[in-house]
């Protein structure tokens, strides 16, 4: 069942501490794509969720919202549309700034990948803050697609992420500490 599946999951992933700097819990999903089962696993849970949601995009947050966003868009038959670090996009691009512990980041996505009325998911691997996945839901309302939900491998449950993403509902697999 669906509890097995995500025990495998939670286990297939490496913590390193202190990586990229101390005090980080780093959570590792290099070591989830090199367990096929609990790879295909993730997909599977993330698709029977959203296969019958009339989801036509699945936006995917870089970089490691690019690992697993494409197995779940195909399956769904949605059309893929990546959220980038600036200056990356060739083509025109609308952005959105987003804080960080230190300092500023920003988002692009392509004009034109998406249409207003569209019905998206976001995926990423990980909630810390919740900021980066508030960027990508605020570039694609922006553009007049409705967000259905956002999604994640993990979330960091005690940074209160999902507070900051207000009623907007996010679907996690594995909690971590
Ligand atoms: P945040 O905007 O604070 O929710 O941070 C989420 C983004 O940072 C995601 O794209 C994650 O890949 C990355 N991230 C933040 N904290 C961690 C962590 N402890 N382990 C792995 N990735 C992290």
């Amino acid at each position: 069942g669906q509890d097995g599946r995500v025990a495998r999951i939670a286990s297939a992933i490496r913590v390193i501490p202190d990586f990229p700097k101390p005090g980080i819990m780093f959570q590792d999903i290099t070591t989830l794509l090199l367990d096929t089962k609990a790879f295909r696993d993730t997909i599977d849970l993330f698709v029977e969720r959203y296969k019958d949601k009339d989801i036509s995009v699945v936006a995917g947050i870089e970089a490691r919202g690019f690992i697993f966003g494409p197995p779940i868009a195909l399956a769904i038959g949605a059309k893929f549309v990546p959220m980038r670090k600036p200056n990356k996009l060739p083509g025109e691009v609308i952005s959105e700034e987003y804080s960080l512990e230190y300092g500023t980041d920003t988002m692009e996505m392509h004009v034109g990948a998406v249409q207003a009325g569209e019905r998206a998911l976001v995926i990423d691997d990980l909630i810390a803050t919740g900021g980066t996945l508030c960027a990508a839901l605020r570039l694609l309302e922006r553009v007049g697609v409705h967000v259905v939900e956002c999604a994640c491998v993990i979330e960091l449950p005690e940074l209160k992420g999902r507070d900051r993403l207000g009623d907007k509902p996010l679907f996690v697999l594995v909690n971590a500490a």
